[in-house]
């Protein structure tokens, strides 16, 4: 049985319209007061069916086909090419683009529902425009006027494809030892020279230009990330007549052979004196990235939320429909493995996680509107602070349950959910990498532990908790309350702990995951508050009642494990330091 996808538009405009009163939040944002839970309800449904009728089903024949090198081109999935171009004409990469560069202008709140939707549908597929978002952002923010004249346009419209390009082989986490070079060359462009491995989109057979953002070292720059700079290298220079056709010195080394997006183009770069131009300052070239990794890293969070859901949708359909064994009631069988109460809880376990990963990632993407539309600056920098809290959080959590939810979903068809052709095996392998790429969820919770929640002097993370408190005491929502607060108040000294081991790096790290994950946790819950809320409004009592028992499980059954994470917090370092490397 194909794996199957449903766009949830419905329940995306229940939580836009009810839950974060989306319609009033944009009217008071510049550029954006038309846009409606409505007008966004409209525009998802038109994704969502490009998304199934063109997207998904290309996903399991394109894991099957993945991609080839041939003559040193790389050849991608039969479709792929066809249906990049559908997109593009469609308008789908300039959604929430800057109009000025023939993008639409729409927030980033739909965005990150679109990218929801195409992950779910075909990953592999979502990362050649999500790359070239993230290059677009990058080169918006740091780019001359010049290089925007040239590029900018091409990648907000999509038409050329973007590609980000920072890993070395002896350089991953720790981007201060790369060693790709840019001399420059005295009429402004430089000549990159270098190998980078694991770009993804590095190369493709779509028939147009492919920018790389490279992070390279200019001559005498100093060691460590502040000798790294950032240079825009195309695949495509423009040649004698100005057309873009005079091929750059840069090529596709191999493919890389891994676990899962067999469809998505994982590239070994080799750059021999390509030309390429300086995207913001020298020496600056991390900040620039990170304008680029800041938004890839919710895109990558959303890809976990994509996948789970895709799973869980094809995991409720088959344990409706697979007979096995009887029920407790009674009733004859075989019975719909539905009825049995352990298929049950992996169920709940996957919507539990779901609906609320939704709700959150919305909360971050109207953040995000707000902190870069609002007209009033100190409101601009609360959404901000924000974004910075929650980019961590969304990236990992999102990725580790949505990871572990693609395995319960895949565990709820047994043996068939082990065999290619059920498409349940994909979504578990098209899943890690969302733990590992854009910066390791380890790497992600030490971000947070290290820096974000003493941002600001500890400011942002005290307002966010003090309005999750006040949602809980403002809500009617019984046993959830209960748990809430208590999950709340270990969050709370959690990280009164976090913030005393300021400076003391094996104290944070010990801490990090399991901080993140009872943030997650407590955020995760606050959605299900705010959800049961405003579920009265919704008119179907049966969605009332679904909403009402999902929140139940995720009270009595998912939250409890802040417990664990609390204690694994005071237990502190000591014992995850105690052996000696030697003894491993
Ligand atoms: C399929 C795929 C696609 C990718 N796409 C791209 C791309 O488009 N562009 C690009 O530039 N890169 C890309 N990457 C690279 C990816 O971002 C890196 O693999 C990732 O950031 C980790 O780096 P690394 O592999 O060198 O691991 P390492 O940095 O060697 O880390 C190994 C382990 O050590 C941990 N660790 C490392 N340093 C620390 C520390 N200071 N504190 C605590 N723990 C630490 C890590 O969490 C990890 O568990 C891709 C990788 C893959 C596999």
């Amino acid at each position: 049985m194909p794996s199957t996808y449903q766009p949830p538009v419905a329940t995306m405009r229940f939580l836009l319209e009810h839950v974060l009163d989306f319609d009033a939040q944009m009217a008071a944002l510049p550029g954006l007061e038309e846009v409606t839970s409505e007008l966004a309800g409209e525009v998802l449904t038109m994704a969502g069916r490009m998304c199934t009728e063109r997207l998904a089903p290309l996903n399991l024949p394109g894991d099957a086909a993945g991609t080839k090198l041939v003559d040193g081109n790389v050849v991608t999935a039969p479709g792929f090419a066809e249906a990049y171009a559908e997109f593009v004409e469609a308008g789908w990469p300039g959604l929430a683009g800057d109009p000025e560069f023939g993008g639409q202008g729409l927030p980033r709140t739909v965005q990150i529902m679109l990218d929801e939707m195409v992950s779910a549908a075909n990953l592999s597929f979502g990362l050649f425009p999500g790359l070239t978002r993230g290059a677009a952002e990058a080169l918006a923010a740091h780019g001359s006027d010049e290089l925007k004249a040239t590029y900018l346009g091409k990648l907000v419209t999509g038409e050329w494809c973007g590609a980000m390009a920072l890993t070395e082989a002896s350089a991953g986490t720790d981007l201060g030892l790369l060693r790709t070079r840019a001399e420059p060359r005295g009429d402004g462009s430089y000549a990159v020279t270098g190998t980078k491995i694991f770009i993804s989109s590095g190369d493709q057979d779509f028939g147009n230009n492919i920018v790389h953002l490279v992070l390279a070292r200019l001559p005498d720059a100093p060691a460590g990330v502040k000798g790294i700079s950032l240079l825009l290298v195309p695949k495509f220079l423009p040649g004698a007549s100005g057309a873009f056709d005079e091929r750059n010195a840069m090529s596709v080394g191999a493919l890389e052979h891994k676990m899962g997006i067999h469809a998505q183009p994982t590239c070994v770069m080799n750059y021999d004196g390509a030309t390429g131009w300086l995207v913001g300052k020298a020496g600056r070239g991390l900040n620039a990235m990170f304008t680029m990794m800041n938004a890839e890293r919710l895109f990558v969070g959303i890809q976990g939320l994509g996948l789970a859901d895709a799973a869980t949708q094809n995991a409720v359909a088959y344990a409706r429909e697979r007979l096995q064994g009887r029920a407790a009631d009674g009733r004859p069988g075989p019975v719909p493995i539905i009825a049995h109460a352990d298929v049950r809880k992996m169920l709940l376990a996957c919507r539990a996680f779901v609906e609320p990963a939704r709700a959150l990632a919305a909360w971050t993407a109207i953040r995000m509107d707000i902190a870069d539309r609002h007209p009033d600056a100190a409101t601009r920098d609360a959404a901000s602070a924000d974004v910075a809290l929650l980019t961590p959080v969304v990236k990992a959590a999102f990725t580790d349950f949505g990871f572990e939810t693609t395995v319960l979903a895949q565990q709820v068809f047994g043996g068939h959910g082990y065999i290619h052709e059920a498409g349940m095996e994909q979504f578990v392998r098209d899943a890690r990498i969302t733990q590992i790429y854009e910066g390791t969820n380890g790497v992600q919770a030490i971000d947070l532990v290290s820096r974000k929640v003493t941002l600001n002097g500890g400011a942002p993370l005290r307002a966010y908790l003090d309005g999750i408190a006040a949602d809980i005491d403002k809500s009617d929502s019984g046993d959830l309350a209960v748990q809430m607060r208590a999950a709340l108040a270990m969050l709370e000294e959690a990280s009164a702990t976090i913030a005393a081991a300021s400076g003391d790096a094996d104290a944070l790290g010990a801490a990090a995951t399991e901080y993140l994950n009872l943030f997650a946790l407590v955020s995760l819950g606050w959605m299900w508050v705010r959800i049961l809320a405003a579920a009265p409004a919704l008119e179907d009592a049966r969605s009332r009642d679904t909403y009402a028992a999902l929140a139940a499980y995720y009270a009595s059954y998912v939250l409890p494990r802040a417990g664990l994470h609390a204690a694994r917090i005071v237990a502190g370092p000591a014992t995850v330091m105690a052996l000696d490397e030697a003894l491993f």
